[in-house]
């Protein structure tokens, strides 16, 4: 699936890899009993849970770039033939589909002049290598990756203490070939893009920003993975790593977006996924963008 979102000067594209029922919500938030989603239930079925198996709807996806100067990704999904020891339907997979899709967008891998990872979990860096003879290449062959550096040593040390496979798979090759780049948090790559830290879910989380004159759009990364956490922020995802770091990054992330024309293009909500944060009492609600 494709869609697409202009921003002044900037395209928005958003390709999603898949998207499917992922988790009961009492799985993802420990908070969200039947009774605490009761009221939401009218919004939620049946674009954002599935109404056979109740389990809420997760893409995984990735947003093309294009600025006059540039093409960049933030976030490169799950990738192919990679190792995950959490979900298993994320190992192994062998489907082309991403590509295909990135190819429909009429991006080349040797168009990509940057690649951003919101933070290194399989699938938001997956596809930023690809398994040739036996060997772990980068995907885009002349892009440069920015990695931010506390998540690139968070991303180490997890394949250190825990023989984590995703920096070994996807990351380190990316280095060894020469294309990566460790930068701080809130690094600026140009007029047109930027990097925030969003610390939380991982410890060098970041979310990435992007304007053009007085338009403005940000790729939240998984600081918040459901609409359902506009109406409670303080709901933690199961693998929010800081959990109190998460809820207060969360919340002042909300309260600086709502009403605030910024563009969300929110990484794990379903689609279509890009909309506006607006206030309701004293949390938020989310207001979907049609492409
Ligand atoms: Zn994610």
């Amino acid at each position: 699936m494709i869609d697409r979102h202009r921003l002044g000067d900037i395209e928005i594209t958003r390709i999603v890899e898949l998207e499917e029922p992922f988790l009961a919500p009492d799985k993802m938030f420990a908070e969200a009993t039947p009774e605490a989603i009761a009221p939401h239930l009218d919004w939620l079925l049946p674009q954002a849970m599935c109404p056979d198996s109740g389990r809420l709807i997760l893409p995984i996806q990735t947003y093309v770039v294009r600025t006059p100067h540039h093409v960049a990704l933030v976030d490169t999904c799950i990738g192919n033939h990679k190792r995950m020891a959490g979900f298993k339907r994320w190992a192994g997979r062998d489907d082309d589909t991403w590509l295909k899709n990135l190819a429909a967008a009429g991006v080349q891998p040797e168009d990509v002049d940057f690649v951003f990872c919101t933070h290194l979990h399989l699938d938001h860096c997956g596809w930023n290598t690809q398994l040739k003879d036996g060997r772990w290449v980068p995907t885009f062959p002349k892009a440069k990756y920015l990695f931010a550096h506390e998540e690139y040593a968070y991303a180490e040390r997890r394949a250190r203490e825990e023989n984590d496979p995703v920096f070994g798979d996807n990351v380190l090759p990316v280095m060894e070939a020469g294309l990566g780049q460790l930068v701080a948090p809130d690094f600026v790559i140009n007029d047109h893009l930027s990097f925030e830290s969003t610390p939380g879910h991982t410890p060098g989380h970041i979310s990435v920003h992007l304007e053009s004159a007085a338009h403005h759009a940000v790729v939240t990364g998984d600081l918040i993975h459901s609409p359902l956490q506009c109406a409670h922020p303080e709901w933690n995802f199961l693998y929010d790593e800081i959990p109190d770091l998460a809820r207060r990054t969360r919340r002042a992330f909300l309260e600086r977006h709502a009403d605030a024309h910024t563009l969300v293009l929110a990484s794990h909500f379903p689609s279509p996924s890009v909309g506006h944060f607006m206030r309701q009492g004293d949390a938020f609600r989310y207001r979907y963008v049609t492409p």
